[in-house]
């Protein structure tokens, strides 16, 4: 790879450190909330072999627009006018109510690019795992298992491109509900 790839998918890491430099997630760890989307560029690179730069960089922004007062403009600016529209495919409606932006998640993913469908798999992909090995502080055993649930029909909806992140997310939904007390999956 030429050297400008790389500079560019370090920038957009960089602004996605900048932007959700004052988040956590919401584990009891509490770990800095840019680990998160920079897993999820990682899955995609190594589980689903995604080389395409504009489909990783989107990744690492995935939450900006949704969590940060990110404008979908200023990622147009700094990135280009594919980015900023993969970002704006995975990203809520936050006018909405949460019910309503989670029953609209399931029903948009068929519908949504290529790209976007594969950042959405992974991005359910590393949230799940971290249900299992840093789920949010508070979260009863009903919830987590409501989440699995939920996350399993937005995946229904991305299948059909990367055949090995989507064994993965099996994978991992199937071990995190195992591990929940008294579940049967
Ligand atoms: P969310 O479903 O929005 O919280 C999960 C989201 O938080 C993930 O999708 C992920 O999004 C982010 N996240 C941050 N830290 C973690 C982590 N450690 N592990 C996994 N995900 C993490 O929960 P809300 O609190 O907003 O509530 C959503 C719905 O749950 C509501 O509709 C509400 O009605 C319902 N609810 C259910 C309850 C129950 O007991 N059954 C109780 C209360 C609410 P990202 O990728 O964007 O970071
Ligand atoms: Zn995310």
């Amino acid at each position: 790879m030429e050297p400008a790839p790389f500079a560019a998918l370090i920038k957009a890491c960089r602004f996605a450190a900048h932007k959700h430099r004052d988040q956590r997630r919401k584990s009891v760890a509490a770990t800095p909330y840019v680990n998160h989307p920079i897993e999820v560029a990682e899955t995609l690179a190594q589980v689903a072999g995604v080389a395409d730069l504009e489909v990783l960089q989107a990744a690492l922004l995935h939450d900006t627009l949704e969590d940060t007062e990110t404008e979908a403009a200023e990622l147009e600016a700094e990135f280009g006018p594919r980015v900023r529209r993969l970002v704006e495919e995975v990203s809520d409606d936050k006018a909405l109510p949460k019910q309503e932006r989670k029953r609209l998640e399931v029903e948009h993913a068929p519908h949504l690019s290529p790209g976007a469908r594969l950042i959405k798999l992974a991005d359910k992909t590393c949230n799940v795992r971290d249900l299992g090995s840093a789920p949010p502080a508070g979260w009863s055993t009903e919830r987590l298992r409501e989440y699995v649930a939920w996350a399993r029909r937005v995946v229904a909806g991305c299948r059909g491109l990367a055949p090995a992140l989507e064994q993965c997310f099996d994978q991992v939904a199937e071990q995190v509900l195992a591990s929940l007390p008294g579940d049967a999956i």
